[in-house]
């Protein structure tokens, strides 16, 4: 009887047990727990420069269009109930057109789809792609790529270095500036982030152009982050895979108003997807994915809040435009003053200068967790350890710029002192 009751019940998606136990934040929340008990005279000096979340308040012009968009919602001659299910025009116009067009980059308004964030994107589209896919993913990066495919089926188990059986993974080290080339092997989808979640690294317009000719070789689709578009300083980095030629036929980007607006709460982002993207059926026939994609959005959501997306729309006008630069300029400021600190601390340093992330060398050999509970004991300073991105992130930590400036300038004196 037993046996029969087990083979009823209903089945758990198995795949979900594969992913590492010890996740990154959670283990970090933990050491920081127990060190603040431990030691509460310091707990109030602890500084947290760890988890990538924005610090500062949202831009005004996108708080008053929230505000009123709601106060429409309580009056009924100006309620609306759902809305367009790719998000509505009045935004997707001008996302098209400030983000791609001005820039020379041609997207048309429906090839938009606005969401409740970028991390939501990263997984929904594997929704639309096939389980058949061999898939590339960088070496250290965002861990929502990866773990998106283990929950999905595309792996086997994790190895002993917290890789994933059957994942191609595109090494990243100093020794290419931390820019995966394309690989002498074949892959069907790589995900890229550029400018880079942890590394900080940006990739020039040849090494993209690289990608898409490999894209293009391979008949494969680049799923291209740009979350931290807005962080370029350099005029020479392109902030679209779309300024590339030829990618509108191999490329899907990803974007977010969280690290822009300061949206990480509010939540919303969207993806690009070209008309001209195809991908074939099992039975080798080349479709476009963009009418898969709408299908998508129709049937299983529908785009995202009315109240949001008016506070998104505020942030392309001339006083939500000024705010959104402030904000960055706040968090380049932090990353600069972080970014001198430790050099002037000796250390090696990357990225910090298109992106708000320093990446650093641990000192003395040190491997990345053990630098991270240095620098928890004796700074009170909480940062990331490299290898919770991806096993060629040991021997590293990244140390945010999202914070107060004042909380910055205090980091980088504390570096100054460490034994
Ligand atoms: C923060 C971040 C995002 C944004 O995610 P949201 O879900 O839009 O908040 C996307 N990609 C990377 C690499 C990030 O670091």
């Amino acid at each position: 009887m037993l046996d029969l009751a087990v083979q009823a019940m209903a089945f758990l998606n198995d795949n979900y047990l594969k992913l590492q136990a010890g996740y990154l934040f959670p283990e970090i929340a933990r050491r920081v727990k127990v060190f603040c008990e431990n030691n509460p005279a310091a707990a109030e000096r602890v500084i947290r420069c760890g988890v990538g979340d924005v610090t500062e308040p949202l831009p005004s012009a996108a708080v008053a269009a929230m505000h009123k968009a709601v106060e429409e919602l309580g009056h009924r001659e100006t309620f609306r109930g759902y809305g367009h299910e790719q998000g509505y025009e009045f935004l997707r116009s001008k996302i098209a057109q400030h983000d791609y067009r001005d820039r020379g980059v041609e997207i048309a308004d429906d090839e938009i789809f606005l969401s409740d964030g970028s991390k939501c994107d990263c997984g929904f589209i594997l929704d639309v792609l096939g389980h058949q896919n061999k898939v590339a993913i960088p070496d250290p990066v965002y861990p929502v790529y990866v773990d998106t495919n283990v929950m999905a089926g595309h792996t086997g188990g994790a190895l002993a270095n917290g890789s994933y059986e059957g994942i191609l993974y595109l090494q990243c080290r100093a020794g290419n500036d931390f820019i995966p080339e394309p690989p002498q092997t074949h892959a069907d989808l790589v995900y890229l982030c550029f400018p880079n979640n942890p590394t900080g690294a940006v990739a020039s317009q040849e090494q993209l152009t690289a990608w898409v000719e490999y894209a293009r070789e391979h008949k494969a689709i680049l799923l291209y982050d740009a979350a931290y578009e807005a962080y370029i300083s350099d005029s020479a980095i392109p902030h679209s895979i779309f300024e590339i030629p030829g990618a509108h036929g191999c490329a899907i980007e990803f974007r977010s108003f969280s690290k822009t607006g300061g949206f990480t709460g509010v939540r919303c982002g969207f993806t690009v997807m070209p008309k001209a993207l195809k991908a074939q059926t099992e039975d080798g026939r080349e479709l476009s994915l963009h009418p898969l994609w709408h299908r998508r959005w129709s049937t299983k959501a529908n785009s995202v809040s009315y109240p949001v997306q008016r506070g998104a729309e505020a942030l392309y006008n001339e006083e939500g435009q000024a705010q959104v630069r402030r904000l960055v300029a706040h968090y380049m400021g932090n990353a600069r003053v972080l970014q001198d600190a430790a050099l002037k601390a000796g250390m090696q340093v990357f990225g910090g200068t298109n992106a708000p992330y320093i990446w650093v060398k641990t000192p003395s050999g040190l491997t990345s967790w053990e630098m991270f509970d240095r620098m928890l004991q004796e700074l009170y300073v909480v940062i990331t350890p490299g290898s919770g991105f991806g096993s060629c992130g040991e021997g590293y930590f990244r140390i945010s710029a999202f914070n107060s400036r004042e909380n910055a300038e205090e980091v980088g004196r504390r570096l100054q002192t460490l034994g």
